[in-house]
């Protein structure tokens, strides 16, 4: 993990620990948000990409930073099974006379545009070639697949300018957002030729049947949250999450159901599956002091540098906790000589600081200074009155 992965997630723990009462200006006045559950999910859908032992690491991390989980982490590649019954519904689902999820031959740039969005947000607009094809020469793509041409799955996005094809929703940090599926995401790949299903629909799925209804992540992925809530109301009008409301609403540990799919590992989910969009919070992201975005990691942002470094959990978590727009002061019970930089603190003394309206108050990008680390190292310890 590096700096950045902790302050997204030191984000997600926070606003799942504060329920309702973070600063939201639209919640309902005095009506409390259940505090939430954070869920550890290992996204390890793209098979040879994903690290040996990287899930090990990023946990051994996660405890050391006082940043904790309600569950068993969920693996992404234990889930195929389920993927594949997310994808069977989705193929019986229609758009217009046109089959949502349809064959594309078109080769290897498809297999890019189908990993996880990285820096960027580099979406390839996909210009409908294999759509067209199946529309006008359905023989063709019949005798195609039959000779067993290599091809990925697209989900169809609506045409332009139908009311569908505009998504719209609630970011927590950076408000209203609008974008048209036809014109700014495209059909995209949901399982690749290679077999492999896309993260796109991954995520989707497991947000779905995990109860999420809260998420928390980079601004970068905006664009992919309306790509997201379409596959996922298409997936809910597929009657795939009712399947799993069923099975997952059933309190009796009995797996005799039919429908259930008690593939190894999916006794987790049985939480509040939901048709609704969940809740989202995009975060401004992190350049290091060159520029350069912290998910092209360099060895000395990581974590565990830092901590073979010496650094302490209270050091990292403060400092993000400052990046979140997260200020000590003294009418909060802390006193220190210095309140304009972060300041040392652990994830239950950040939860008692922390409102997203101190998020909202700047939402450009973070830069490190270049005396980050010194900055990280020497930070102030505070003294907290309150705290045991
Ligand atoms: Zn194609």
């Amino acid at each position: 993990m590096h700096i950045g992965n902790v302050y997204a997630m030191l984000a997600a723990w926070l606003s799942a620990h504060a329920g309702d009462g973070s600063g939201d200006g639209d919640s309902q006045a005095g009506s409390e948000r259940q505090r939430g559950k954070v869920l550890l999910r290992i996204e390890d859908v793209d098979g040879p990409r994903a690290m040996k032992d990287a899930d090990k690491w990023i946990m051994d991390d996660l405890h050391w930073l006082g940043l904790d989980w309600d569950g068993e982490p969920v693996y992404q590649s234990q889930r195929a099974e389920i993927y594949e019954d997310a994808l069977r519904s989705l193929e019986s689902v229609s758009l217009d006379d046109f089959p949502l999820v349809y064959p594309c031959f078109c080769s290897r740039a498809d297999l890019r545009a189908a990993s996880a969005p990285q820096e960027g947000d580099r979406f390839l607009i996909y210009p409908g070639t294999c759509r067209k094809l199946l529309s006008w020469h359905p023989d063709e793509v019949r005798s195609r697949l039959e000779a067993g041409q290599r091809h990925s799955l697209r989900i169809a996005v609506p045409e332009e300018s139908s009311s569908e094809s505009i998504v719209t929703f609630d970011d927590r940090v950076f408000g209203r957002q609008r974008f048209d599926l036809s014109r700014e995401v495209g059909d995209t790949v949901i399982r690749r030729s290679d077999s492999i299903f896309s993260y796109q629909l991954a995520v989707v799925v497991d947000d779905l049947l995990m109860g999420v209804n809260d998420i928390v992540r980079g601004r970068d992925l905006l664009r992919s949250t309306a790509l997201q809530i379409w596959i996922r109301r298409a997936l809910v009008a597929s009657g795939f999450a009712t399947k799993y409301v069923i099975a997952g609403n059933d309190d009796s540990n009995q797996s005799n159901d039919h429908n259930t799919l008690k593939s190894n590992n999916s006794t987790n989910y049985r939480t509040n599956v939901t048709a609704e969009d969940p809740a989202y919070a995009h975060l401004p992201l992190i350049d290091d002091p060159a520029g350069v975005r912290l998910a092209k990691r360099k060895r000395s942002l990581d974590i565990s540098s830092l901590r073979a470094d010496g650094v302490k959990p209270e050091q990292i978590i403060g400092y993000c906790a400052w990046l979140l727009g997260v200020r000590a002061s003294e009418s909060q019970g802390v006193h220190m000589p210095d309140a304009t930089g972060p300041v040392a603190m652990s994830a239950r003394e950040a939860l008692e600081r922390f409102t997203w309206d101190d998020i909202r108050v700047d939402k450009s990008d973070r830069i490190l200074p270049a005396n980050w680390a010194s900055e990280l190292t020497g930070a102030k310890t505070a003294v907290y009155s309150k705290q045991q």
